[in-house]
């Protein structure tokens, strides 16, 4: 379909569903009366959806799925959107927990994406304002990636049913950032072309306020690399001379990159963890791991990075006599850029939508954690909005990643964030677990819902504003920068990651899977009181 006919089309059906508007008026940039209308119609619809948003935060919650393992949430999301008429592609680039849904058709067409998995050690009573763990060592949503979804599919559902009515064209799509915790999953999307004819992203992911940014994002683009090596075993007492260490060579590795930290940029972070360390102490290690992440501001220096720890290795290698095996890409993530267009189309929506009515209790639970991890000022949950749409970083100090970056160098993306998160809180942690099955995840999922379906129906009313997007993309964004995938040809998704984990906790998840044919939340099926606070922390 060419521009024209689109654009024919679009008015055809806002005139056919509204014999008051002007006939032959197009779209106006910042809104007209009836694409007004049905934002509102679309808010009031949102909200009627809360008990159905807020059951798919509970159910996720509860699943507590580490990334590759989402298995239970990926039926349960799938079952959801099939259900509501969208066809769904499974198990997409190789990754058995992906899928991408589809509805609808033509032009534009507008991806829906957020992540799904949680975070190690994470498990948590929701509501209870300090350390308690519903199952110790467990995984748990000490992000909150259990509540993009509901954003992002209330949202959809809410403009379908509009779309429908109007006839508006259009194709909404929506998927699971699967593994982001791992930054896993993103970069082979757009390998297999997931992307190619998407005209717009829009992300979701939770966060302490109703926000949205363009232009780079402070924080760092990542690769995330493993390093194994081989020995040889031998009586680590009788004949250690027969002997030759792989552990050595990861010990080696490490000390070499902890004298070479004070000569990187300031910019840069980098960690690792030791995932193989050998077996006990009187066999000398044969085979030994190491995995980092090496993190950067930019591609070249992410590269740059990235070289220096295979020098490492390769020197590590050679001082223990042992050798060092093929490396594996594990996850990687570029910066994040985002579209000036669709961010300021989105933040005059924010500034309609306006942050959630915070209860007492909401705030008590806020202040009682905030107090219990000894922030210094417990100013509870966010009351205001931010002054205004922030813009690019001006000084990039580094920070997390989060491979949305490898979309946003691909399509037009923004990324909403919604407040159903307490502030001042630690990240990856049991702490940011405790609202994300309460009343403020609800609220702040509602939020973002709404904000996301008054930008789709922007998005499919307003042609222009994809043209905007895309010459910003084009004429701005990639100028001079291009996108290349940090993944190597021979690289794959790493979907073995975590599975030895949630084998070993699983079957004691399963006993606290949310049963919402039995109870209205999740709180109510764990008889916990809201909030759960110490009385010394009480106002
Ligand atoms: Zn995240």
């Amino acid at each position: 379909m060419t521009r024209h006919a689109l654009v024919a089309l679009i008015i055809s059906a806002l005139v056919v569903a509204a014999p008051l508007a002007q006939k032959n008026a197009p779209a106006k940039p910042g809104g007209n009366a009836k694409l007004d209308a049905l934002k509102q119609e679309a808010v009031a619809d949102v909200e009627s959806r809360t008990q159905f948003a807020q059951q798919m935060v509970d159910q996720i919650f509860s699943y507590g799925e580490l990334g590759f393992q989402e298995f239970e949430t990926n039926r349960y999301l799938i079952d959801i959107l099939k259900k509501n008429g969208f066809a769904v592609q499974e198990g997409i680039a190789g990754i058995p927990t992906a899928f991408m849904a589809t509805w609808g058709s033509g032009k534009p067409v507008i991806a829906l994406g957020s992540d799904i998995d949680c975070i190690p050690q994470a498990s948590q009573k929701p509501a209870v304002a300090w350390h308690e763990p519903m199952i110790e060592g467990a995984p748990g949503h000490g992000e909150g990636h259990n509540s993009g979804q509901a954003v992002n599919i209330t949202a959809a559902l809410a403009v379908k049913k509009i779309m429908e009515r109007e006839k508006l064209p259009g194709t909404i799509r929506i998927w699971t950032g699967t593994a982001e915790e791992l930054v896993g999953t993103k970069a082979y999307f757009v390998r297999a072309g997931f992307f190619k004819d998407v005209d717009i992203a829009l992300f979701t992911h939770v966060g302490e306020n109703l926000d949205v940014s363009w232009g780079e994002r402070a924080g760092n683009g990542l690769v995330s690399v493993q390093y194994s090596f081989v020995g040889e075993t031998a009586h680590a007492a009788a004949n250690p001379w027969r002997g030759r260490s792989a552990l050595d060579a990861v010990e080696l590795m490490d000390i070499g990159w902890n004298f070479r930290r004070e000569h990187l940029r300031l910019s840069q972070r980098s960690h690792n963890v030791i995932t193989d360390g050998g077996d006990q102490p009187n066999v000398v290690p044969r085979t030994a791991s190491v995995w980092y992440y090496f993190r950067e501001t930019d591609y070249p220096h992410i590269k740059e990075l990235w070289e220096t720890g295979d020098t490492m290795a390769k020197a590590a290698a050679m001082m223990a006599g042992v050798d060092l095996l093929p490396t594996k890409v594990l996850g990687s993530a570029w910066p994040q850029h985002f579209n000036k267009a669709v961010a300021e189309t989105t933040w005059a929506n924010i500034q309609k939508v306006g942050l959630p009515q915070w209860s007492d209790e909401d705030q008590q639970l806020a202040k009682a954690l905030q107090k219990e991890l000894k922030n210094p000022r417990a100013e509870g949950l966010r009351t205001k909005l931010s002054d205004g749409l922030q813009g690019p970083v001006r000084e990039n100090t580094g920070g997390g990643s989060d491979d949305i970056g490898d979309i946003s160098w691909n399509v037009p993306t923004v990324t909403l964030r919604y407040p159903s998160n307490i502030p001042g809180l630690p990240g990856h942690n049991w702490a940011n677990a405790i609202s994300m099955a309460t009343p403020i995840a609800h609220k702040g999922v509602i939020a973002g819902a709404k904000v996301q379906a008054m930008t789709l129906l922007d998005l499919v009313s307003r042609p222009e504003l994809v043209e905007q997007a895309w010459k910003y993309f084009k004429d701005v964004q990639t100028k001079e920068t291009k996108y290349e995938a940090l993944i190597r040809p021979e690289d794959t998704p790493a979907i073995w990651l975590n599975k030895a984990t949630m084998d070993k906790y699983r079957p004691e998840m399963k006993k606290y899977y949310y049963d919402p044919s039995r109870f209205k939340n999740y709180l109510e099926q764990l008889n916990i009181k809201y909030p759960t606070v110490r009385s010394t922390t009480t106002q």
